[in-house]
């Protein structure tokens, strides 16, 4: 539910994503500003013109999140980052990285550029609102213009509490870090004033809502348990990986998996599967040892049953595709980020074109657990 977004366009690289909870914000903020705060602030216009309005405002607001997004983007990919995806959600938004930023420095200017962003779109706006009084341009406009000032400044300010995954949260992350060295205690530190915030804001939305403050009760409640939940996994996450970074995939590895050759028939590869229910790719196997290629179970629907026994295993094999495969050399923190990020359950090991073992992501799922314990 959590994951559901939109893909919208892709300048530079950098595809932008909205989460659907942006599109409810959207729709909150353009009613509301057309059925409340227009009408108030320009008493004698119509409804379609507060509409227009309000629905202009919610795109300006759009773009200036955006924008601030960049910003987190183009200096991040300056700290060699890695930032392929935007994704606009309820709060704001986030530069998705690969990686945690190489360093301290990194994370802070990452960090802090967005705010900064948010500073300058609100000082242009209200630049262009004191043009726009001067020159007498059209009401709406200028209502319109001292709103997107004041947003982008709530914008800023908002992101800037000090609770992580939010942007303040990232600069306290950052400063643990370079204060004490250690990247998972920053994280845990700021995650839990992330979930502080979070609780704050849940309190004051269900506070908001028996007081008869309706939506924004509503959106406060959503806003305080996205943050929450955020907060958590970003620790999970941190945590997860440190305790895999540079361990050697070899000591997870599962150094005798199921395999098949070429020759055999696929009535016994499906036998096979029987056998090891929880193995989604067969590596295929020279008698000599030398990795052939890989057998997806799911090809073997290609063929009539009552034929299975006549067919080889050889007719179904293809390569095997580099994102299943990874060299023992490499660290299960690697192996698992490879597996998550193309959601496979297992990789093969492979060195010079021989199988050297299989991996699975529940291997590396019970040594978590068992070392938490
Ligand atoms: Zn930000």
């Amino acid at each position: 539910m959590f994951s559901r977004s939109l893909q919208l366009f892709r300048p530079f690289g950098i595809q932008i994503e909205v989460h659907w909870s942006w599109l409810i914000l959207a729709v909150l903020i353009a009613s509301s500003l057309a059925t409340g705060w227009f009408p108030v602030m320009v008493p004698d216009s119509t409804t379609g013109a507060y509409w227009i309005a309000g629905t202009l405002c919610a795109m300006g607001l759009f773009l200036s999140i955006l924008i601030h997004e960049f910003c987190h983007a183009v200096v991040g990919r300056s700290f060699q980052m890695k930032i392929d995806r935007i994704t606009l959600f309820l709060f704001g938004g986030v530069a998705h990285l690969d990686d945690e930023p190489p360093s301290p420095k990194a994370e802070f200017w990452m960090a802090i550029a967005g705010p900064i962003a948010s500073v300058v779109l609100a000082f242009s706006f209200f630049g262009l609102y004191v043009l726009a009084t001067g020159q007498a341009w059209p009401p709406l406009l200028q209502a319109a213009l001292s709103y997107l000032a004041s947003i982008n400044i709530v914008v800023a300010i908002f992101n800037m509490l000090p609770g992580f995954p939010l942007d303040g949260g990232r600069v306290l992350r950052a400063a643990i870090w370079q204060f004490k060295g250690n990247i998972v205690t920053a994280t845990r530190v700021a995650s839990g004033f992330g979930q502080f915030f979070g609780i704050l804001l849940l309190m004051l939305g269900f506070f908001v809502l028996f007081a008869g403050g309706g939506v924004s009760g509503i959106w406060s409640i959503l806003l305080g348990f996205l943050l929450i939940t955020f907060a958590r996994s970003a620790y999970v996450q941190v945590a997860v990986r440190q305790s895999l970074h540079g361990k050697s995939i070899e000591r997870f590895m599962n150094r005798a998996p199921a395999t098949v050759t070429p020759e055999t028939p696929v009535s016994e590869l499906m036998r096979d599967m029987i056998n090891h229910g929880d193995q989604s790719l067969y590596p295929v196997v020279e008698s000599s040892g030398e990795l052939l290629g890989c057998v997806d179970p799911s090809d073997i629907s290609s063929i009539p049953e009552n034929e299975w026994p006549y067919h080889q295993v050889a007719e179904i094999t293809r390569t095997c595709a580099p994102d299943r495969r990874i060299e023992p050399e490499q660290d299960a923190e690697k192996a698992l980020m490879q597996m998550s990020r193309q959601g496979h359950r297992e990789l093969i090991v492979v060195r010079d074109n021989r199988l050297i073992g299989l991996l699975t992501q529940s291997a590396l799922m019970k040594y978590l657990t068992l070392r938490e314990a």
